[in-house]
């Protein structure tokens, strides 16, 4: 859009309309703006004053459109109504009228033939005439964006047949013979059925199958026949026809076939000085064949079959990310084809841990790689995904010398992305990087980086301690928090800590048995959990008997059911505070509504207390803030039903309603009803003697003399 030049066109103007509902008169010309045909919309206010400078300048072009805002001297790219359906256009004040129509007019015809010759899109009510400039302006926009979204397609396409072509040849066979030779140890196998002292060899390496005896004959003509060592599954053997090593497996236990497969990567030099590692899977599989024989299924043939296919390549390059493309396969063409992402869900293509091919690091030592240790580093694994390794040492290149180190640990957990083990992720050093003090360092390296021992080493330092190589190696074994150590540690030293955990656990550091270590780790938690409950509960820890119970589990179990007691005196307490005319109103409501007969009594709530406590007792929700609050207010009340011989034990919670004596609800034990039909039966009878006033009131009923306090055991509430 040529913005300048259209900005010293001048302004088309409008005359007045004459009409009250007319608020905004829109106005048209085409206009040949460097050789291109352009078509102007200006939206004028219907007002005296506003003939001249339009609110709105729209301009439009085959390809492009943009809105000029002469008051505000600003261009836009707003369309001409926002995306709704019954959006609001642009340069009206209130934008979600029904009158648009009757207030946004155009001054002429001419002006529609002109939008709809150049808009050419189908509308249905011509007079919103602003739906074709809306039409055609979204048209552009949507063409914009799939070009947009095409060009970067095309890129990404252009960027992988790029990669491809500057990727070498994948040497097929040598990978193939690599993976016989060194991870399948070339295993053939020896398929066999005895017959007496006869077996039916089948070799799956040459495919021979052959009847050799086993047993020595004691005839003349066995010493020329073909003779073979016994047989056994999972022995080794050799095949009496080719000479090949090969494994013994029972015919019987034979179905078909069965196959292996191995994982592996080969590094090449990519570019300049970029690096793209290759992974391939790779599978044996052994076969045998069967004819009807006489006797049922007979051997007839075996064989082995070497296959290989490159699944995934990532790319390295100085500066750039990661690009790793994918071998996929198209199930309607049949084809297999490269692409640059990975399939979505449970498609998805994952890269497996492998062996690395020797030839990499030949390879390596021309590219950005050449320092990254990644030989060692496999040395010292089983097997590792090398594109995780090379891609954390790109973003931190320190792994180079932790492995180096020997802190193979604490690398593999890097590789795995767990970062929060650097300290400072600039730093050179490595005690530094790992925040430990730097006397630590070799004890970690003879340890290859434990992950543990780092751990406890990072709390040292950051504690600011000086501890023994020893005590380091015990407080590993405990696993024991930084936060726990810190606070067992403001009573008692560090050894005295670790002495207690051994004492108590009845077993030995670094014995290195599974068992142990799991009841080192047990107690110390037990140790760390007891002393800080007794903590929060108030008491002293320099007291030596707090700090060395007798038997520590019973001494945590204690600490559990107080500091679970401790919590409910709390709740109970609040609920006294927050609802006081429980207590203050009762006397008066025993008045009203307490009755009792030889089995059953009813009196209403003493307090909060005894709600809550109730509640919790028949684990029903009696206990909750809409009871109490209720009751406090005096909307409704909460009764206890009980039996007469067991006063103090809830049976029953009553609701009723305050100001019209009805039943609400009623439940006992887990919001059930016990003896249900008994219990209503009773509950209407006590509701009718109270409408008629004919509850006997007993003025002492011996429950009231004294304050029963109830305690409830704290296991109930647990
Ligand atoms: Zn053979």
């Amino acid at each position: 859009m040529k913005k300048k030049a259209i900005e010293k066109i001048p302004y088309l103007r409008v005359k007045e309309n004459q009409q009250k509902d007319v608020k905004y008169i829109g106005v048209t010309a085409v206009k040949i703006v460097g050789h291109e045909k352009h078509l102007f919309l200006e939206v004028y206010r219907n007002h005296k004053g506003s003939k001249d400078t339009p609110a709105v300048r729209i301009v439009l072009t085959k390809k492009d459109f943009g809105t000029y805002w002469p008051e505000r001297e600003e261009w836009t790219r707003q369309k001409v109504k926002t995306d709704r359906y019954y959006g609001g256009l642009i340069w009206a004040e209130r934008s979600d009228t029904w009158q648009a129509e009757k207030e946004n007019v155009l001054q002429s015809t001419e002006d529609l033939e002109r939008i709809k010759k150049f808009c050419k899109a189908t509308v249905y009510n011509e007079s919103h005439w602003w739906q074709y400039i809306y039409r055609h302006e979204e048209d552009i926009v949507i063409t914009d964006r799939r070009n947009r979204e095409h060009r970067k397609y095309m890129r990404r396409q252009e960027e992988l047949a790029d990669r491809m072509a500057h990727t070498e040849e994948l040497p097929e066979k040598k990978i193939l013979d690599r993976a016989n030779s060194v991870y399948f140890q070339n295993e053939h196998y020896l398929y066999y059925k005895k017959h007496g002292s006869w077996a039916k060899i089948a070799c799956s390496k040459c495919g021979g199958v052959t009847d050799a005896r086993w047993r020595n004959g004691i005839s003349y003509e066995s010493q020329f026949q073909r003779w073979t060592e016994e047989p056994r599954e999972g022995n080794y053997g050799t095949c009496p026809i080719c000479g090949a090593r090969g494994k013994y497996q029972c015919q019987g236990k034979v179905r078909g076939a069965h196959s292996r497969s191995i994982y592996l990567f080969l590094g090449q030099k990519y570019k300049e000085n970029g690096m793209v590692m290759r992974y391939v899977e790779v599978e044996k599989r052994w076969m045998l064949g069967f004819i009807c024989g006489d006797q049922g299924p007979e051997m007839y043939n075996a064989s082995e079959e070497l296959s290989g296919i490159e699944i995934a390549r990532a790319y390295f390059e100085p500066g750039k990310k990661t690009k790793i493309d994918y071998h996929k396969h198209d199930p309607y063409t049949g084809k297999d084809f490269w692409d640059d992402c990975n399939l979505n869900g449970l498609a998805n293509i994952t890269i497996n841990a492998g062996q690395i091919m020797r030839e990499t690091y030949e390879e390596m030592k021309e590219t950005m790689f050449r320092y990254s240790a990644l030989q060692e580093y496999a040395e010292s694994m089983r097997k590792i995904n090398p594109i995780d390794y090379l891609e954390r040492y790109s973003q931190t290149p320190q792994i180079e010398i932790l492995v180096k180190m020997g802190l193979t640990d604490v690398v593999e957990k890097l590789v795995k992305c767990y970062y929060g083990l650097i300290a400072d992720q600039n730093a050179r050093r490595p005690d530094q990087f790992l925040g430990i003090r730097k006397e630590r360092v070799k004890q970690l390296i003879r340890n290859k980086g434990d992950i543990q021992l780092l751990k406890v080493m990072k709390m040292e330092k950051r504690h600011g301690q000086n501890w023994t190589d020893e005590q380091i190696k015990h407080l590993a074994e405990t696993d024991l928090s930084g936060v726990q150590v810190e606070m067992a540690t403001g009573y008692m030293t560090l050894q005295k800590l670790l002495n207690r955990i051994e004492r108590y656990a009845g077993c030995r550091y670094g014995t290195g048995c599974g068992h142990a270590s799991e009841r080192i780790r047990n107690t110390a938690t037990t140790y760390a959990d007891y002393l800080s409950m007794r903590l929060s509960l108030g008491y002293d820890l320099n007291n030596t008997v707090y700090q060395q119970p007798r038997d520590l589990g019973a001494a945590h179990t204690r600490m559990v059911l107080e500091t679970n007691q401790e919590e409910m005196d709390q709740h109970l307490k609040q609920a006294a505070e927050k609802y006081p005319e429980i207590r203050r109103a009762y006397r008066g409501l025993r008045n009203k509504y307490f009755y009792e007969d030889d089995s059953y009594l009813i009196r209403p709530a003493r307090s909060a207390e005894e709600i809550v406590m109730e509640g919790r007792v028949l684990h029903h929700c009696v206990g909750g803030g809409t009871y109490l609050s209720k009751h406090n207010t005096g909307k409704t009340y909460i009764l206890m039903l009980r039996y007469r011989a067991e006063p103090d034990v809830p049976y029953i919670t009553v609701e009723i309603d305050a100001m019209n004596p009805r039943i609400i609800q009623w439940y006992g034990n887990k919001d059930g009803k016990p003896d249900q039909e008994n219990m209503q039966a009773w509950l209407d009878a006590w509701l009718m003697k109270l409408k008629a006033g004919t509850l006997t009131v007993y003025e002492n009923d011996g429950y009231e003399s004294q304050e029963v306090r109830i305690r409830v055991p704290a296991a109930v509430s647990a």
